[in-house]
């Protein structure tokens, strides 16, 4: 869509900076991007009121990596950071959008490393430096002109490094900088604090915020559920489970991101698409007819390509990424409650969006209240009302029509009506969880602790190896579970193998049972009959550029 992406390109940014962020999968700025990305390319000092989530980092990285010259090797750019989280995870973003400007390097620089090579790589003309204020005050001691360079400083998060006491440190780094440097400062919030900051080292700078109208909310039923981001997928299949639903839009950032979890979904038999700017016109109404009239249920969705939408089915607005601006969190409920309907909207929150999540309960006026994820017995109980519902209906006059069959073969087979009631729920029920360990077997990454709890340990020992030793999920009849070294950290999704599988084996998509992407490995459900032939067939068979080797999976 390119009047979409003339939101990006109508900015001015360095030409590779540009493609970069296109192939990040970015659709639209956001609002402090448009705002600030102006001021920080014209080289003012700036002050943005801006909190995580908002896409604050993009907003100061992709006009100063515009303004940055690769072929000086120095540092150009200091960013400031409270954390070395987040100086790590602005380096990170650096990385990513200057990926297709050869010769620009980047360096975090924080305590608990080695000081040697941070300082090696400074001085071999990393041209961004990304830092904590402490570390970076040692290495001003061992070379007071390691900043002598630096055209443009960034104070990220000002607020909480105050807090976390760097005053006199930050007056350090200040002095070791040319003072004609551009200064961009940003913060949630503006104590008096940082408003003196700003006064005695900015430069008649420009104010940036986001303005935040009160909004009203109404017939909307609003909870969020507090969530790492490794869990989204998994907290998002608990969630449907227990939510009744009649059709429901989830909204994430990125166009792969709508690929990723509509995969997930059909994978898990839902009636699901993407929907983001990349599809084309057409295709994008039968989206929207289909999930009208409930051919599909579930549509994952970018801002972008969800404007307009209107389809009075959505009972539920699931934010699986936090929205940019409460704005457009509003925009995104208002998705249902159509027509005087009640509506629910879900937010997922990681630890650190929670301010945000402040900000949205501020200026609806309202409170987003906090639920738990569901935990197993709460997943079995909503699966065994949804089979009670399915099959009260067919009681009614089965007996007289199927009545004399039952006896017929009851006596045939030699069992008991309850056996054979019990093989014939087994059919029909296909492999489903339907007993408590079978359902907890199934979906092991539940919290036992409180989401609040759970946000408190740090992110990687959330990615325990508990996720790749977890037992597997019982096999449908006929088929058969194969394995692939390929997994989430070779950047697959169940898409990828689905499609190679569905194309080189040349199945029709039925023939694929439930296919789960691990960290470093996938399992797939295929059929038994013909499998030999099958995994032959597909034995040169490659996804994302390496070869598949699927083979049998024994589980013991
Ligand atoms: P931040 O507020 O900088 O912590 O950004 C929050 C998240 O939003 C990050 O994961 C970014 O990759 C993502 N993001 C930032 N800008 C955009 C954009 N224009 N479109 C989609 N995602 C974005």
């Amino acid at each position: 869509m390119t009047q979409v992406l003339g939101g990006f390109a109508a900015l001015n940014l360095h030409p590779n900076i540009l493609a970069a962020v296109i192939a990040t999968g970015y659709e639209e700025p956001s609002a402090i991007q448009l705002q600030s990305i102006p001021v920080i390319l014209e080289g003012h000092d700036m002050i943005g009121q801006a909190q995580t989530g908002t896409g604050k980092t993009a907003a100061f990285a992709l006009p100063i990596l515009s303004r940055i010259d690769p072929t000086k090797r120095q540092p150009q750019a200091l960013i400031l950071a409270p954390t070395r989280e987040l100086a790590l995870q602005v380096a990170t973003a650096f990385e990513t959008y200057a990926k297709q400007m050869p010769g620009l390097n980047v360096i975090a620089v924080y305590g608990g490393a080695p000081m040697g090579p941070q300082l090696k790589a400074i001085r071999n003309g990393a041209q961004v430096v990304v830092a904590t204020p402490g570390r970076l005050v040692d290495h001003l001691r061992r070379d007071e002109k390691v900043l002598s360079t630096i055209q443009h400083l960034v104070l990220d998060e000002a607020d909480e490094m105050l807090k976390l006491g760097f005053m006199d440190d930050l007056e350090v780094i200040f002095k070791a900088m040319p003072e004609t440097r551009q200064t961009v400062l940003f913060s949630a919030t503006l104590p008096h604090s940082i408003r003196a900051i700003a006064e005695k080292h900015l430069r008649d700078p420009k104010h940036v915020r986001i303005e935040t109208k009160t909004q009203t909310v109404t017939a909307i039923e609003q909870a969020h559920l507090l969530v790492h981001a490794d869990q989204k997928h998994a907290a998002v299949l608990r969630l449907l489970e227990v939510e009744e639903f009649d059709a429901l839009i989830a909204f994430v950032r990125t166009k792969q991101a709508t690929l990723d979890l509509a995969a997930v979904l059909e994978a898990r038999g839902y009636k699901a698409a993407a929907l983001n700017g990349d599809i084309a016109q057409n295709q994008r109404e039968r989206v929207i007819e289909s999930l009208k009239d409930g051919r599909l249920d579930i549509v994952v969705a970018t801002d972008v390509a969800a404007r307009g939408l209107d389809v009075p089915r959505i009972t539920h607005v699931m934010n699986v990424d936090m929205p940019y601006d409460p704005e457009s969190y509003v925009h995104r409920i208002g998705r249902t409650g159509r027509a005087g309907r009640t509506g629910r909207a879900l937010l997922l929150v990681t630890p650190r969006e929670r301010r945000m999540l402040q900000v949205i309960e501020r200026v609806t006026g309202q409170k987003v209240t906090e639920v738990r994820l569901p935990d197993g017995q709460q997943v079995l109980d909503a699966r065994i009302k949804k089979l009670t519902s399915s099959l009260a209906p067919l009681v009614a006059d089965a007996e007289a029509s199927h009545g004399e069959l039952l006896d017929r073969l009851t006596a045939q087979i030699g069992c008991t009506p309850r056996a054979l009631a019990a093989a014939l729920l087994r059919k029909a029920t296909n492999g489903q969880a339907l007993t408590l360990a079978e359902v907890e077997r199934e979906q092991p990454l539940v919290p036992t602790s409180s989401p609040r709890e759970r946000s408190e340990r740090s992110e990687r020992s959330d990615r325990g190896d508990s996720r790749e030793r977890r037992a597997p999920v019982p096999l449908a009849e006929g088929r058969a579970r194969c394995r692939t070294a390929l997994g989430a950290r070779d950047g697959i999704a169940a898409k990828n193998l689905l499609g190679a599988i569905l194309n080189e084996g040349g199945l029709i998509r039925e023939a694929i049972g439930r296919i789960q992407v691990r960290e470093s490995f996938s399992l797939v459900e295929l059929p038994e009959d013909g499998l030999e032939g099958l995994l032959s067939k597909l034995k040169d068979t490659r996804v994302g550029g390496k070869p598949l080797k699927l083979r049998r999976y024994r589980e013991d």
